[in-house]
């Protein structure tokens, strides 16, 4: 098999080849010992392992799969996706500067805004997915270009190729969340990128009961993953094994669940566009939105499970449908096999987040029944 590369169905479903050599299990096990036994002349048994804030290899397997998928050098797991971010800008240098895409996930926005205030550095927010404007802020010598794409809740779409050529003539690194995609929607690593981070809370685990975050590079000797490494090793920001072998059961079907959710997502977004109680629709599968042409050739196989609606009738009217929707879970998060609304107002308010926009997360349900729970909510 080692000249024919596997595609991401078949490392997801096999879990990168992680099996049980304890019992011959086809599943693997999980490995919950927190420390490691050496033999009578004080040599390690494992030699790869240690102790355990570092070294499972139930974490390892876990990450293999993502590694592979994410055609990495190397993939590390953390606690959660703000754990994973929050490791990588540990790394940058007191007094240096970030180019981060303004409109962007709000929790890591706030999380950035006082950890770079705190430490000193300059953040840039700017409209990433304007290539001119990138530009024009990578004019200046940065450390750090944070990306995501496509953007929660905007649905932008940066272009990653792009990023990665600016950040690196301004000195940067490209950091790319590539949560509402996932590693199978957009390699960001085979685009240029330095370090790919996802939230495995989302679509990655799939089934909302596992909180993770993971980080792959292109380049495993550089100096920000060196740091990175040190920095879980040292600051202990690790994954516990359960988390990790829920991750793995989840990913064996997360190339299915994604051709199923962008399916659904793209008839729903479809559907929602005509609908006269629908002022407009944020996805990048429409081929009016700004970043259609850009998402077809970044993102194979599909445009994602995530989408933005602006109800007619403003911030009341919106929360009307909002809470006449029955199968719609009204839940934050994304990426579950069951659908989720949200009114991102309410949990970002002031932000310029507009009044009628619903966040949807399209699960894996029957998309006939999605959009008739939509076309009863909006209906006067
Ligand atoms: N990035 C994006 C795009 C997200 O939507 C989220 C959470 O919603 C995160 C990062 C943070 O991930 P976590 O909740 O696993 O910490």
């Amino acid at each position: 098999m080692s000249d024919h590369p596997m595609k991401p169905a078949t490392i997801a479903a096999q879990a990168a080849g992680a099996a049980n050599a304890a019992d011959a299990g086809v599943v693997p096990g999980i490995s919950m010992t927190t420390t490691y036994a050496r033999g009578p002349d004080n040599a390690l048994l494992s030699p790869r392992n240690v102790y355990a804030r570092d070294h499972n290899d139930t974490v390892r397997q876990a990450e293999e799969v993502l590694r592979q998928l994410e055609g990495a050098a190397a993939s590390l797991l953390f606690p959660s996706g703000m754990a994973a971010i929050a490791a990588l800008f540990r790394t940058l240098p007191n007094g240096g500067r970030v180019v981060a895409q303004s409109g962007i996930y709000w929790g890591a926005t706030v999380w950035m805004r006082e950890f770079c205030a705190r430490r000193g550095i300059t953040l840039d927010e700017v409209d990433a997915a304007d290539a001119d404007v990138l530009a024009a802020a990578c004019g200046t010598p940065a450390d750090l270009v944070w990306i995501e794409v496509p953007s929660n809740p905007w649905l932008k779409v940066a272009d990653i190729a792009r990023a990665a050529e600016l950040a690196h003539g301004a000195g940067a690194i490209l950091a790319v969340d590539g949560t509402a995609a996932t590693p199978v929607l957009t390699r960001a690593l085979d685009l240029g990128a330095d370090i790919s981070m996802h939230s495995g809370t989302k679509a990655i685990n799939g089934h909302t009961d596992v909180v993770a975050g993971v980080l792959s590079c292109r380049d495993a000797q550089s100096p920000v993953w060196e740091a990175i490494l040190a920095d879980r090793h040292d600051a202990g920001a690790i994954l516990g094994p359960m988390e990790a072998w829920l991750l793995m059961r989840g990913m064996r079907t997360l190339p299915l669940r994604l051709e199923r959710m962008c399916a659904n997502a793209l008839a729903i977004a479809r559907h929602l566009e005509a609908h006269e109680g629908v002022e407009a629709v944020l996805y990048p599968g429409l081929t009016d939105h700004p970043g259609h042409a850009l998402a077809a050739r970044q993102m194979c196989g599909g445009f994602g499970y995530l989408m933005s609606v602006l109800v007619r009738g403003g911030r009341d009217r919106a929360l009307e449908v909002n809470g006449r929707l029955r199968l719609f879970h009204r839940a934050t998060s994304l990426g579950g096999v069951e659908s989720l609304v949200e009114h991102r107002a309410t949990i970002e308010p002031d932000t310029g987040i507009p009044e009628n926009l619903l966040r949807l997360s399209i699960g894996i349900e029957d998309a006939g029944d999605l959009i008739a729970d939509l076309d009863r909510a909006l209906a006067p």
